[in-house]
């Protein structure tokens, strides 16, 4: 998933590579908006009704240490490519 909504509301983005979470955030259009997260976090948009193999909508993030490595030329995978999860509800999607 590229974010997570918390009890009160609230969205944190979910870096597409390592996991990580960002502090919640209060969704503009119920979206994250890239420029209330913190610095160094960065975006790769999408349209909110676009959806990635994983069920997720929308941009994909990643988290500060990511994006630096990133910088350096290191070639990290997408999580939702490198793993892909089975979807709550059992609709895994079987992969070759
Ligand atoms: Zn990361």
């Amino acid at each position: 998933m590229n974010t997570v909504t918390t009890a009160a509301g609230r969205v944190r983005a979910v870096c597409e590579f390592c996991g990580r979470q960002s502090r919640p955030v209060v969704p503009v259009d119920g979206r994250v908006w890239l420029l209330d997260l913190p610095r160094g976090w960065s975006e790769a948009p999408y349209s909110p009704t676009f959806t990635h193999d994983d069920g997720s909508t929308g941009s994909l993030w990643q988290c500060p240490a990511c994006v630096r490595r990133l910088h350096r030329g290191e070639g990290l995978t997408s999580r939702a490519y490198a793993a892909p999860a089975a979807l709550p509800g059992g609709e895994a999607s079987p992969r070759p």
